[in-house]
């Protein structure tokens, strides 16, 4: 049987990969990729001639059948996700998922590296100990009721969102949450143009009401975190 690694790849600067995510990449047989040109960069960045192919969560099935067949094959395959650590908000949990189920046989192994959400909690500065990870929100069902469900929980809430539909989940933060709440934006982390933005949700929408946002953040809507802490 082969060793399934799944590898975190960069979420915007190329520097940001392990020695041994660039050694496992060059040694596996095979490299599953969520989109092959994605990845391709980064391959040519570090000079990795691996084979790729391509692996889609929602065609699982036959792309599952095909890398689980080259795993009993004994060869050894890299999962990558176009940024970060695959599984997390990205395909790989299904193909995880079987093979820890059905094919235990398999070791599956992470190489951790970045992580939007770990890279932005770590300069967020209002997490103290703990924080709800809410991911992607639901772009229409559930919307709301995800909200309330949110606004009842007494940690701060990490949130994936990309830059076009921010506006909108920053007016539903505020219906929510109110107009007092600490929020902290991370846009384009690691890339050239990175930026980051906190403080009451209604200062940063009327600092952000001028710019056209492009490209992907995270949000933290915190309760105080850290300073609330200290004044415990
Ligand atoms: N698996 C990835 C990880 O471990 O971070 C997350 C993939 S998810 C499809 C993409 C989301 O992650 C984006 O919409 C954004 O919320 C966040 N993200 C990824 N890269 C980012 C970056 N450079 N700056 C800010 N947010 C980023």
């Amino acid at each position: 049987m082969g060793t399934l690694y799944v590898i975190a790849t960069p979420i915007g600067n190329l520097e940001d990969i392990t020695l041994r995510a660039i050694r496992v990449l060059r040694e596996v047989n095979l490299i599953a990729c969520e989109d092959t040109r994605v990845t391709r960069h980064l391959l040519d960045h570090y000079e990795i001639k691996t084979p790729t192919v391509s692996y889609f969560q929602h065609s699982k099935l036959s792309k599952i059948d095909y890398l689980v067949e080259q795993l009993r094959q004994g060869k050894n395959v890299a999962l990558v996700s176009d940024a970060g650590t695959p599984g997390i908000s990205d395909p790989g949990q299904a193909l995880i998922g079987y093979l820890r189920q059905e094919l235990p046989e398999v070791a599956v192994l992470p190489i951790p590296g970045p992580s939007a959400v770990a890279a932005a909690a770590s300069v967020a500065g209002t997490i103290e100990k703990e924080f709800y990870f809410a991911g992607f929100l639901p772009k229409k069902k559930g919307r709301q009721t995800k909200f309330k469900m949110l606004s009842k929980l007494e940690t701060p809430i990490v949130i994936y969102e990309s830059a076009l539909r921010l506006e909108r989940t920053l007016s539903d933060i505020q219906s929510h949450f109110g107009d007092e709440v600490e929020i902290f934006i991370a846009r384009e982390m690691t890339k050239m143009f990175e930026e980051y933005w906190t403080g009451r949700i209604s200062e940063v929408i009327r600092d952000l009401s001028n710019h056209k946002l492009k490209g992907e953040v995270v949000l933290i809507v915190g309760h105080g975190g850290a300073k609330q802490a200290e004044g415990d």
